[in-house]
């Protein structure tokens, strides 16, 4: 680990006071340019006692805006000091988490991974009408057909199309003839140029794709391609569960990735993060943006720099060790729900290194669902799979309680496995 550690509460205390200090302070500094200022005093109280111990919430009040991207390029001064641990935090989830080479990464934290997603789609279309003067009708975006809608939203928004590769449904696995067949029918409708996205961990299932396995197809076809790994569900649970994995920084065909610390990590809302190797985000810089000292070259603009510190104090609160064991004890419950479910001979899907396991919906009663609060694959008609997500508060005694009642469902007979 070059940039991971665990730090004591007070430690961490300390340099986040030092990175706000390194702020503009809009009470002694003159300031009268920026449409920026702290929390509305009157609503949020700056003196209230109880901010002395919470660094997190002084950064709330406080309220630095890191619009754009700080590891590159210059950045508004009046931040500089939080923009710092944004840094920090970038090295640590590209170096120290994806197995990036010593500042070879760019990065931001954004809205979510519906966002970085985007980011990563428009930054690749445009690198094709760059590099190749591709028209949008000549790229496609290609995934697994579990993927995520975000890429749904991102083909609607840049005008391109969405490619799903059908899966095998027991072992969730893009097939390779499938892939084939389906870039070779773009090609023959005049696709050019591919924007490839690879789970690092689907929604519903889990499931991981073979990068190795989609390089080998787009080699074969000899077209350009740009590989961007979807983590936001599994990318802070799969590189520490499975340290030799194919879809992190060490493989040379995955361009960059998105992680959600909101999800897994269980940061506050609003903490996707984009990382991508370097010499790539300046396809999306956007020159019009003149007022904005340094380069906005993200999709978002104004977004809070408490948000990266709120990842940052995540990160150091555990340290790799402790984060390592946090993961590991989610697995273990995983693993002990599937072998309950296992002796009641219940059929699921479960990548062996995730948290999540997917149940063919046919052998459950669905009031039995509810109650224990599985999500369907779909809210419109009847469900073919349902999960369970073992996150923090998912534990033993609630999974042996879901167990318990499996056992004693009532499965109308025509339809049990
Ligand atoms: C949740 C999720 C997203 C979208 O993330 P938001 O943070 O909700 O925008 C994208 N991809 C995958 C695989 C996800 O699980």
């Amino acid at each position: 680990m070059k940039h991971w550690k665990k730090l004591s509460a007070g430690e961490q205390d300390r340099r986040i006071t030092e990175a706000l200090e390194a702020n503009i302070d809009f009470e002694k500094n003159l300031c009268l340019g920026i449409p920026a200022s702290r929390l509305d005093s009157k609503v949020f109280y700056e003196g209230a006692s109880f901010l002395k111990d919470a660094p997190l919430l002084r950064s709330y009040v406080q309220n630095p805006n890191h619009i754009g991207c700080h590891t590159m390029g210059d950045s508004e001064p009046f931040f500089a000091g939080t923009q710092a641990l944004e840094r920090e935090v970038i090295s640590i989830l590209s170096e120290d988490l994806l197995k990036a080479s010593l500042d070879s990464c760019d990065g931001y934290v954004a809205g979510g991974g519906t966002e970085a997603n985007i980011q990563a789609a428009w930054m690749y279309r445009n690198l094709f009408m760059h590099e190749h003067d591709a028209r949008h009708d000549q790229i496609a975006l290609i995934s697994s057909a579990d993927t995520h809608y975000s890429v749904a939203k991102a083909a609607n928004l840049l005008h391109l199309r969405w490619l799903r590769v059908p899966v095998n449904e027991d072992s969730r696995e893009i097939q390779a003839e499938a892939l084939r067949e389906l870039v070779q029918q773009a090609q023959q409708e005049g696709i050019r140029y591919f924007i490839v996205f690879a789970n690092m961990a689907t929604t519903m299932f889990g499931s991981v794709d073979n990068p190795e396995l989609i390089c080998q197809v787009f080699a074969e076809f000899d077209v350009p391609f740009r590989m961007h790994v979807d983590g936001a569900f599994g990318g802070f649970i799969y590189p520490v569960s499975c340290p030799e994995n194919k879809l992190d920084f060490r493989n040379p065909c995955v361009s960059s990735v998105t992680l959600d610390a909101h999800k897994m990590l269980q940061a506050p809302y609003g903490t996707g993060v984009f990382l991508v190797r370097k010499g790539l985000m300046q396809h999306v810089y956007t020159e019009e943006a003149q007022y904005v000292n340094g380069m906005d070259i993200t999709l978002s603009g104004s977004r809070s720099g408490a948000n990266a510190i709120a990842v940052w104090m995540i990160l150091m609160t555990y340290g790799p060790f402790g984060y390592l064991e946090k993961i590991n004890k989610l697995l273990y419950r995983t693993s002990w729900c599937c072998e309950q479910l296992d002796t009641l001979g219940i059929r699921y899907y479960r990548h062996p290194r995730m948290n999540i396991i997917t149940l063919n919906a046919r052998q459950l009663n669905t009031e039995l669902a509810k109650k224990f609060g599985l999500v369907p694959d779909t809210h419109h008609g009847d469900a073919n799979w349902y999960k369970i997500v073992v996150m923090d508060h998912v534990e033993l005694d609630q999974l042996e309680a879901f167990i318990q009642a499996i056992r004693i469902q009532t499965v109308p007979a025509k339809i049990k496995l």
